[in-house]
């Protein structure tokens, strides 16, 4: 049972693939990590109310999910995503190398 594609989180920025069950796996994940933030980074509000992809990607089990707070999360975020651009950018500019060849009508040889 297939649910249909295309839903409205799917062009929002986040660009993650969230699975249809997604709210009940999200309150799975914090009600097991008892809205305990499990990133802890030095700015942490400790009090999580958001579920992140330790691995970036589909796998949503729960073995992959974890709660963390919003400043975590956010800030983890940021660094997936100015990752993704880097990557996306150098590949980007790997596929189109620069102009191919001089114009044929210019000839800047100065040996003539
Ligand atoms: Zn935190």
């Amino acid at each position: 049972m297939k649910p249909p594609k295309r839903e409205s989180w799917e062009n929002s920025s986040r660009s993650k693939r969230l699975p249809p069950n997604w709210r009940a796996l999200r309150a799975q994940v914090l009600r097991r990590d008892r809205n305990t933030c499990q990133i802890n980074g030095p700015e942490c509000s400790i009090q999580a109310t958001e579920v992140d992809h330790i691995q970036a990607g589909d796998n949503h089990s729960a073995d992959n999910l974890r709660a963390v707070c919003s400043v975590c999360h956010a800030r983890k975020s940021a660094l997936e995503g100015s990752k993704a651009s880097r990557i996306a950018r150098a590949r980007m500019s790997a596929l189109r190398k620069r102009r191919p060849e001089r114009h044929p009508g210019r000839r800047d040889k100065r040996s003539q």
